[in-house]
C-alpha cells in the first residue's frame, strides 16, 4: 500500500469505483480507493440492477443516460462482463395522472436528445406478452433502458480503473482520518496511513459512520427493500428476445426478466429504515428476513397486471438495504466547512447513475467545477438543519414515495417545522399556506384562515389561484409585505473585504450606504451566484442571495478567503420583511424617524436605523417591481416589527403575501430567479446577467465571460407569453419552432396584474428576437408563445424608482 497518494476514496462499491475509474481516466493516476471487505460488500451486491434514464432533475437524467452508455466502455477495458442487458423498456400510465406526467418526461426528452415515445397498450403487450394491457392508458417507451449485473458493473468499473493506473486495496478497513495543518490527511488503517490530499466518503450504507470520523453528520439513511425472483416461466423462456424492463407507477412496481422467470421489485407504502443509530461494522455479504406483509397489496396488484407472475412460484425473495437522501438525490460534491473532503453518499440508484455521479466528482475534483449544473446533487443544498434525525425522517418520506407523484403545488408532509420564524404562528393564524425552503418554513399563499388554507395536488391552476391574484393586487395598488427570512445574507469584514468582493464578484461593488446587484461567476465564466451587494461600512459588506445556495456559496467564500476578510453565513441572523407597494413608502414613513421621501432615500441606498421601534438594516429595493423596502432585523425583534407594519398599515390596505405571488410580479419584470433560470448551466451574457458585470475591472471567470462574449450566446433567456387557458408551466416543458425543439422553460406561471400565463426559458439565439412566434409542450399540447421585447407591467421601473 502507498504512503501517499492524490486522493483515497473510502468504500468500493459501485460509485467509490466509478469515481477510481474516472479520476485516472481523467489523468490523476496517484489515486487509490479501500474497501473495509471484498468490493460491493455495501449494498452493491445485492441490487436488481435495472437502468433507466427517467429523473425529476434533467442534469440527472443526462448523467443516467451517460452512465448506460459507459458500461460497454469499462466492459472493454476491463475485460469483465457487467452482464449488460439493453431491452429497452417502458413507464406504465394506468391513469390519467400518470400519463399526465409522462407527457411531462416526453417533453423533457424532446430538447434533451433521448429516445423516448409513447407507445399504446397494444404495444406494450406485443413487446412484453406477460402484461395484461388492459390496465394502461399508455407507457412512455425508451430505447436505453435495460438491466445489468450489479456485482460485475462494479468489478468492471474497479478494474478499468487499474487499467487508467488506479489502485485499489479490499480487506483495507479505514478506521480514521485526521486533518494535518497543510490541509491533507492521514487515512488510518490497519495495514498503515496514506497521507492524501483529498479524501472522498463513498461509505454507501456506512456513510454516517465514515463521516462521524470527521465530526460530519450526512442526513442519509438505508432503508429496507423487497424484491422477488420468480421460477421458471415458460413465457419467458419461450420468448425469441430478451422481454423489456418496465415500471408501473400506479402499482408502484418495477419489473425485468430474470434469466427465464422474472424479477419484481415494490417501494412500500410504509417504509422501514434499517439501523437508524448507525451500520453495524460487521455487517458484510449478509441479507434482512423478507416481510411478504409489508409488500402483499403491492403484489397482488402486480399479479392482477402480470398475471404470469402471480402464477409462478416464487424461486428468491430479497431484502436487502440501501441508503436514501432527504430528497432521493445523491449528496456530493465537497462538504462545505471542510477542506479536501468530499463526499458522494445517498447514491439509491447507483447503477443508473454512478457513472454520472464518478463523471461529475472526477470533473470537480480535477478541474474545480463539474461541466454541468449539479446542483441537485449537491451535498451542499443541505445544512445544518438537515440532521440526523431529520435525515431519517425525510429519506423514509423519500423511500415510500420513489414511484409516488409530486405535483408542482404540492409540498411535503414529513420534516416540516424544522426551522420557523416568530411569525410563524401569527401568519399561518391569518391563513398561511407553509412551504419549505433549506428547512425554513415560508408562506406560500395566504387563504381565508387556517380551516381554508388547503389544497389539492394539480398539474393545472390550483386552488390558491384567486387568492394569489388577491395578494398581487394589494401589492400592485397599495401595500403588501412577505418574510424574508429564507433570503441568505453573508457578511464580510475587514480591511481587505473591499478587494475581494471586487474580484469574486463580476459586477460593481457599490460605496458605503448603497447596494448594487451583481453576478458571480466560475472560472469557467458559468453563473455561480446572482447577488444584492450592501456596503454597510468601507470595511464591511454584506450580500444577499439564494436562501437554499446559502451553504454552496459559503464553501464557495471560504475557498480561498485572504487573511484580512472574514466572512459568515449570517442568514439565521437577519430575518425580516419586505414592504412593496405604492404605498409602502407611506407605510415605512409611519413607523421610522428616518427622512424615507424619495429624494432622502433613493432607489439602492441602505441606511442602518430604525423601524417599528428596532434596529433594522432597510434597503430601497424590491423584487416584486413595485416601490419597495426590504426592512431586516434580528429574529428576536422580528414579531414587533410585524406588528407596527400591521398597525400603520391597516388603514393603507396592507396584506401580507407570499412567495407565489411574488413569483407571479417577478415574471411581470422579466426577472429571473436563482436555481430556475441563473444557473450554472448558464454564462452572463446567455442569461443576460451580462448588464451588471462591470468590464473595466478583474474578476473571477472574466476571460471566459469575455470570451462568451466575443463569441456571442448560442442560446438566450427569453420571457414569452403563452396562449393558453386554465394550465400554466411548471418547469421544464420543451419550447419548439415549426416542431422542432429550440429550448425549454426555465420557471413560468401566471402572471395575475398582467393577466397572462407567462414563461422564461432559454432558446437558441435565432429564436430569441421579441416577437417571435414559438411553441410551449404544456402536458403533450402545443401552445402559441410570443417571446417579448420588454417587460409587461413598468417597463421603464418608474414604479420602483419612484
Ligand atoms: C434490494 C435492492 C435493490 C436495488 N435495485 C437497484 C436497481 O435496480 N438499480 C439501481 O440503480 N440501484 C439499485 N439499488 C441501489 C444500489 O444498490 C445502490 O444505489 C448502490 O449500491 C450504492 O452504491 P454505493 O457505492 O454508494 O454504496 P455501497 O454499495 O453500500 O458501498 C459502500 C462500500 O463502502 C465500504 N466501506 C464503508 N465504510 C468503509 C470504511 N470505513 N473503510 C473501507 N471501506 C468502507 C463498504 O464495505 C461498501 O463496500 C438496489 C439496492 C437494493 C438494496
Amino acid at each position: 500500500m502507498p504512503s501517499h497518494a492524490k486522493a483515497v476514496i473510502i468504500g468500493g462499491g459501485v460509485v467509490g469505483c466509478s469515481i477510481l475509474f474516472h479520476l485516472a481516466k481523467f489523468g490523476w493516476k496517484d489515486v487509490v480507493l479501500l474497501e473495509r471487505d471484498e468490493l460491493t460488500s455495501g449494498s452493491s451486491w445485492h441490487a436488481a440492477g435495472q437502468i433507466h434514464t427517467i429523473s425529476s432533475d434533467p442534469n440527472i437524467s443526462r448523467l443516467q443516460s451517460y452512465t448506460i452508455d459507459l458500461y460497454k466502455e469499462i466492459e472493454e477495458l476491463s475485460g469483465h462482463s457487467v452482464g449488460l442487458h439493453i431491452t429497452g423498456g417502458f413507464y406504465l400510465a394506468s391513469n390519467k395522472t400518470w400519463y399526465d406526467y409522462l407527457k411531462r418526461e416526453r417533453s423533457k426528452a424532446r430538447y434533451m436528445g433521448l429516445n423516448q415515445e409513447f407507445i399504446s397498450p397494444k404495444e406494450v403487450a406485443e413487446r412484453h406478452p406477460l402484461i395484461d394491457p388492459k390496465h394502461y392508458h399508455a407507457a412512455l417507451w425508451d430505447d436505453q433502458d435495460g438491466d445489468l449485473d450489479p456485482s460485475g458493473a462494479t468489478y468492471a468499473f474497479a478494474k478499468a480503473a487499474k487499467v487508467h493506473g488506479a489502485q485499489y486495496f479490499t480487506h483495507t478497513p479505514v478506521t480514521g482520518t485526521t486533518q494535518r495543518p497543510d490541509g491533507s490527511w492521514d487515512v488510518v488503517t490497519p495495514r498503515g496511513v496514506i497521507n492524501a490530499e483529498h479524501i472522498v466518503n463513498c461509505g454507501g450504507l456506512w456513510a454516517r459512520e465514515v463521516g462521524h470520523m470527521q465530526g460530519v453528520n450526512l442526513p442519509v439513511q438505508p432503508m429496507e427493500h423487497h424484491y422477488l425472483i420468480t421460477d421458471k416461466i415458460d413465457a419467458v423462456a419461450n420468448h425469441p428476445t430478451r422481454l423489456p424492463a418496465g415500471i408501473d407507477y400506479e402499482a408502484n412496481i418495477y419489473f425485468r426478466q430474470e434469466r427465464q422467470g422474472m424479477l419484481l421489485g415494490t417501494y412500500e407504502p410504509k417504509g422501514t429504515p434499517w439501523k437508524v443509530d448507525g451500520t453495524p461494522w460487521d455487517f458484510g455479504h449478509e441479507l434482512l428476513q423478507p416481510d411478504l406483509d409489508r409488500i402483499a397489496d403491492r403484489l397482488e396488484m402486480s399479479f392482477e397486471r402480470i398475471p404470469a407472475i402471480g402464477e409462478a412460484g416464487i424461486k428468491d425473495m430479497i431484502n436487502g438495504p440501501f441508503t436514501f437522501g432527504p430528497d432521493g438525490n445523491p449528496m456530493i460534491g465537497p462538504v462545505p466547512g471542510m477542506k479536501n473532503y468530499w463526499c458522494a453518499v445517498g447514491v439509491m440508484a447507483g447503477f443508473c447513475q454512478g457513472g454520472g455521479v464518478g463523471l461529475t466528482m472526477a470533473e470537480w475534483m480535477i478541474d474545480g467545477e463539474p461541466s454541468i449544473d449539479v446542483w441537485a446533487m449537491d451535498v451542499a443544498r443541505f445544512g445544518d438543519f438537515a440532521t440526523p434525525d431529520w435525515g431519517t425522517v425525510k429519506s423514509t418520506e423519500n423511500y415510500e414515495r420513489r414511484f409516488v407523484m409530486t405535483f408542482p403545488n404540492e409540498t411535503l408532509p414529513k420534516g416540516r417545522m424544522q426551522k420557523t420564524t416568530a411569525l410563524y404562528d401569527r401568519l399561518v393564524a391569518k391563513g398561511a399556506r407553509m412551504g419549505q425552503g433549506f428547512g425554513l418554513e415560508n408562506a406560500l399563499w395566504f387563504a381565508d384562515g387556517p380551516e381554508d388554507a388547503h389544497e389539492e395536488p394539480t398539474f393545472e391552476r390550483n386552488r390558491s389561484h384567486d387568492y394569489v391574484a388577491r395578494e398581487v393586487k394589494a401589492v400592485r395598488e397599495a401595500v403588501g409585505g412577505i418574510e424574508v427570512a429564507n433570503f441568505a445574507k453573508h457578511e464580510f469584514k475587514g480591511t481587505g473585504a473591499r478587494a475581494y468582493l471586487d474580484r469574486v464578484l463580476a459586477g460593481y461593488v457599490p460605496k458605503p450606504g448603497r447596494l448594487t446587484l451583481t453576478p458571480m461567476l466560475t472560472p469557467k465564466g458559468k453563473l455561480y451566484g446572482d447577488l444584492t451587494v450592501a456596503c454597510l461600512g468601507e470595511d464591511h459588506f454584506m450580500l444577499f442571495g439564494s436562501g437554499s445556495m446559502q451553504e454552496a456559496h459559503r464553501r464557495w467564500f471560504e475557498k480561498d478567503l485572504p487573511a484580512d476578510v472574514t466572512y459568515q453565513n449570517v442568514s439565521d441572523d437577519w430575518h425580516g420583511i419586505a414592504l412593496s407597494g405604492p404605498k409602502s413608502r407611506e407605510l415605512l414613513q409611519r413607523i421610522t424617524r428616518e427622512d424615507v421621501s424619495g429624494e432622502a432615500f433613493k432607489f439602492r441606498d441602505l441606511r442602518q436605523a430604525f423601524a417599528g421601534g428596532v434596529p433594522v438594516i432597510l434597503n430601497r429595493i424590491s423584487f416584486s417591481g413595485e416601490l419597495g423596502y426590504e426592512i431586516y432585523c434580528k429574529p428576536q425583534y422580528l414579531l414587533r416589527l410585524a406588528e407596527a407594519i400591521e398597525e400603520a398599515g391597516a388603514d393603507l390596505g396592507y396584506r401580507w403575501y407570499g412567495a407565489r405571488a411574488l413569483m407571479s410580479m417577478r415574471l411581470e419584470k422579466g426577472w429571473g430567479v436563482w436555481t430556475l433560470d441563473f444557473r450554472p448551466d448558464f454564462d452572463a451574457v446567455e442569461s443576460g446577467m451580462d448588464v451588471f458585470i462591470n468590464w473595466k475591472k478583474d474578476f473571477a471567470g472574466k476571460e471566459a465571460a469575455l470570451a462568451a462574449k466575443e463569441a456571442g450566446p448560442g442560446r438566450k433567456l427569453v420571457t414569452m407569453t403563452i396562449n393558453v387557458d386554465g394550465i400554466d408551466v411548471s418547469g421544464d416543458e420543451a419550447i419548439l419552432k415549426d416542431g422542432k425543439a429550440v429550448g425549454y422553460i426555465s420557471s413560468g406561471g401566471y402572471a395575475h396584474h398582467a393577466q397572462a400565463s407567462m414563461a422564461m426559458g432559454y432558446v437558441a439565439a435565432e429564436h430569441a428576437a421579441a416577437g417571435t412566434g414559438l411553441q410551449v409542450e404544456i402536458l403533450g399540447e402545443m401552445y402559441d408563445a410570443e417571446v417579448l421585447g420588454a417587460p409587461v407591467y413598468d417597463a421603464s421601473g418608474a414604479n420602483m424608482r419612484a
